[in-house]
């Protein structure tokens, strides 16, 4: 199959996006290319890793299959609703369609100013472009859906923040950037008939099975409601914590998106947050499923118009559906911590409860915690709870629950569940901070490495799977 570009989300409306080209920079340079994911999307030979690709993933050359524009939408920031957000520093180049029919977006991140830039420089540091491309492909490694990152390269121009930084630009790869926010932009145009062509497009191009369904919109709430239950469900059993859940960083696709202040805990605390911006916690830890919720009920709203004449029984219709939301989550959470410890989810339950207790009250790292359970001998697992009498007994209940099985088999099965390698935020720091003050790239393709095959425990990366020690400790992260 050739490379089919296509623009279909143009095709709409003018009014849901600005054409806009990307600001060529001075010195472009490659820093990585994911070669895997080009292929699955079978791009041209002639972008991976060279010139003509540099040119192209750098904003200095638009090629001719590219149509770039900036994507209107609006969102609630931290609870408040901002009615024009929008692309301020992305531009959406084209849409690839691959061999199994699944289009994509490919954007650039980065790029230059555009008509939603307000303030902003429209571009990016090299910081936040490794920490995107870092984590976006260690979360699809870890089976989580993302958005991927296909290219990034150093600009060779300095971004002005705290201090001058080094310059860079992601290509994003993306089932889509459609977002609550892009629906909530669509609701402020208050034109039904736009309403409704956008809500068709999002059913045609991420839940198609639902078009012919009964009540399609009513259809496409409940997958959009679903997708992202089961997606938060996946973040909190690997202990992610993304950071900023504004309603213009939830995907009506289901994938993680905007890797901006995310982090990875490591002793186990629902309470944890690494957000500077987020003093009150908004989006620690333990509210990200109960966020996830607040969010799809402004999905909900944007959809009222389409869910019934009668505004009081679109209301009606809406609120008993996301009311099911709970339940759908607990039912994905509990599934997902259950394998964790190898037990159908009725003996899990209380033994997983008593599990996170535990961790918490002895400041355990929630990864290793899983991981070790799936040793073939449990030492490493006894000392990260210095033998403790309460995980003695937790252990020995464990055990006895597992029973007759072959344990064996089990623990080969935990140890493809529970991760021996995530993007632990010091070691993130650490890449981030020898690309910066010396601009190199080991440790970046080192980590990469390792978080390529995040279930394999390898020797030589033995540090890399350790929580930080405490003088290497990053407890704040930044947009
Ligand atoms: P985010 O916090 O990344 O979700 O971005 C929130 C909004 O701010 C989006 O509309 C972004 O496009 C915009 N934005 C963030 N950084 C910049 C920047 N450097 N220049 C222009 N707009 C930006
Ligand atoms: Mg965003
Ligand atoms: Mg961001």
């Amino acid at each position: 199959m050739p490379f089919r570009p296509e623009h279909s989300y143009q095709e709409i409306s003018d009014q849901l996006f600005a054409p806009c080209e990307p600001t060529p920079v001075q010195a472009p340079q490659w820093i990585a290319f994911n070669e895997a994911l080009a292929a699955e999307l079978e791009l041209p030979d002639n972008l991976w890793l060279s010139e003509h690709g540099l040119q192209i993933f750098s904003g200095n050359q638009v090629p001719d299959w590219a149509k770039p524009a900036a994507l209107a939408y609006a969102g609630h920031q931290f609870g408040n609703f901002v009615p024009q957000l929008g692309d301020g520093r992305a531009l959406l180049l084209t849409e690839v369609v691959d061999k199994h029919q699944q289009r994509f977006d490919i954007q650039l991140k980065g790029s230059g100013r555009t008509p939603f830039s307000r303030g902003g420089d429209g571009r990016s540091p090299i910081g936040p472009v490794l920490r995107e491309y870092i984590v976006s492909e260690a979360m699809h490694a870890l089976g989580v859906p993302t958005t991927r990152a296909l290219a990034a390269v150093a600009t060779g121009e300095l971004v002005q923040r705290e201090q001058a930084e080094p310059g860079a630009i992601l290509t994003r790869v993306a089932a889509s950037h459609l977002r609550v926010g892009t629906a909530q932009y669509v609701l402020a145009l208050k034109d039904f008939e736009l309403l409704k062509k956008f809500a068709d497009y999002v059913l045609q191009r991420h839940y198609p099975d639902a078009v012919s369904d009964e009540q399609p919109y009513l259809a496409l709430l409940r997958q959009v409601m679903n997708n992202q239950a089961k997606l938060i469900a996946k973040w909190m059993s690997i202990g992610f914590i993304h950071g900023v859940m504004n309603t213009d960083n939830m995907t009506l696709s289901g994938e993680t998106i905007d890797y901006g202040p995310c982090a990875f805990m490591e002793a186990y605390d629902p309470a944890t947050k690494f957000s500077f911006i987020d003093k009150r916690g908004r989006y620690a830890y333990q509210n990200q499923p109960a966020i996830g919720l607040w969010n799809i009920a402004r999905f909900a709203e944007t959809l009222l118009p389409l869910l019934a004449d009668d505004p009081d029984q679109a209301v009606a219709i809406g609120t008993a559906e996301i009311e099911g939301f709970q339940d759908i989550y607990e039912q994905y959470y509990w599934q997902n911590m259950s394998a964790k410890i190898g037990l159908p989810v009725e003996t899990a339950q209380p033994l997983v409860t008593r599990y996170l207790t535990l961790l918490q009250q002895q400041h355990i790292d929630f990864t290793l915690a899983f991981r070790y359970l799936g040793d073939a001998n449990q030492e490493r697992l006894q000392k990260l709870f210095n033998n403790s009498a309460d995980w003695q007994v937790w252990h020995a209940d464990w055990l006895t629950a597992i029973g007759e099985r072959d344990i064996t088999a089990l623990k080969t099965k935990l140890n493809t569940v529970n991760p021996a390698y995530i993007p632990r935020n010091h070691l993130v720091q650490h890449v981030i901070d020898a690309a910066t003050e010396q601009g190199s790239l080991i440790e970046f393709n080192r980590l990469n490495k390792a978080l390529s095959k995040p279930y394999l425990e390898r020797s030589e990366f033995a540090d890399l799977m350790q929580p930080a020690a405490k003088e290497q400790a990053v407890t704040q992260t930044f947009c």
